[in-house]
């Protein structure tokens, strides 16, 4: 009885639920042409100093529809995650992100490292450290300028993590802890793990400086941060006055609106251009 149960799925199915399973099917068929038809792009978002001097900027993936025009990472990086699209997609990412500061350093423009979001998915894939040293040596890249941004999911107590971690640290890359405080993590493992930076999420920032308690929550995890050694970011600094508590506070790095929005690659130029 129960095999005729799961035979039949389609008994549960409502019509919200099968638009948003022929969206899904829709888009999982359209990424090999959207990669093959150049339809990715790269904005970047510059980090700054709590003085306000670009010292950084992440690599951020759109898709340029022709139809429908940008569509936002929020939009399909989790379908090419459950897909496995996601190890291509990464690899190009990493590829141009490399690619393209290269270039601008070949063009005299201010040198900063160029971070770039990676996966849990692409990092456990068997050929991830690989392929970050190839694309290291085809792009000529100094692994200096390449930070790579994984989450807190992976901080959990699995030798083999710790190991690749490693490798990518003998690489010459760096390593940051991206939307830290929102996942699923044993602060007691972060310890362990070679990393460099925290990048504390926007959540923690949102209401500070007026909610006192989010404000003490904030100035904790930087605490935390700061006695293990690490760089200390701040996401999503909206307000001169987020800013402020930051910067009293003993952060270091700042990435939001407040200083600037991801740039399309032509901005990033003329930003680096004029520094
Ligand atoms: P993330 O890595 O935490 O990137 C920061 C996100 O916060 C970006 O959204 C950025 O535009 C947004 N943001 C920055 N400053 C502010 C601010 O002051 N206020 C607000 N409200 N938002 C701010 P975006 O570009 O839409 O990317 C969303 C997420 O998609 C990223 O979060 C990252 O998890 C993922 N993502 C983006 N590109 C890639 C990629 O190439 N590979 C992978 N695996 N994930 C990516
Ligand atoms: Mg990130
Ligand atoms: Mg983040
Ligand atoms: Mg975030």
């Amino acid at each position: 009885a129960a095999k005729e149960i799961t035979a039949k799925p389609y008994v549960y199915f409502n019509s919200k639920l099968s638009e948003r399973l022929e969206e899904r099917m829709s888009i999982e068929k359209r990424f090999p042409h959207a990669l093959e038809n150049n339809e990715f792009i790269l904005h970047y978002q510059p980090k700054y100093t709590t003085e306000g001097k670009v010292v950084g900027m992440e690599a951020l993936v759109r898709w340029l529809d022709p139809i429908v025009g940008v569509i936002n990472p929020a939009q399909f990086i989790s379908v090419a995650e459950e897909t496995g699209f996601i190890v291509e997609l990464g690899t190009w990412v990493m590829y141009e992100a490399c690619r393209q500061n290269q270039a601008w350093q070949n063009q005299d423009l201010l040198p900063i490292p160029v971070s770039v979001n990676v996966s849990a998915i692409q990092f456990v894939h068997p050929n991830f450290v690989n392929s970050v040293e190839d694309i290291l040596l085809k792009t000529g890249l100094d692994p200096r300028f390449l930070e790579l941004e994984i989450t807190e999911s992976l901080l959990i107590d699995v030798d083999h993590i710790i190991s690749k971690l490693q490798k990518l640290k003998a690489l010459g890359v760096s390593i940051s802890i991206d939307d830290f405080g929102t996942g699923y993590s044993s602060i007691n493992y972060l310890k362990d793990f070679p990393v460099d930076t925290l990048k504390i999420d926007r959540t923690f920032v949102m209401n500070v400086p007026e909610n006192e308690r989010d404000a003490a929550l904030l100035n904790s995890i930087m605490q935390l941060g700061r006695s293990l050694g690490l760089t200390i970011l701040i996401e999503g600094v909206e307000t001169k006055e987020q800013l402020q508590f930051f910067k009293e506070h003993g952060g270091d790095l700042i990435q939001g609106y407040y200083f600037s929005k991801p740039l399309t690659k032509f901005k990033m130029s003329q930003l680096l251009l004029t520094k």
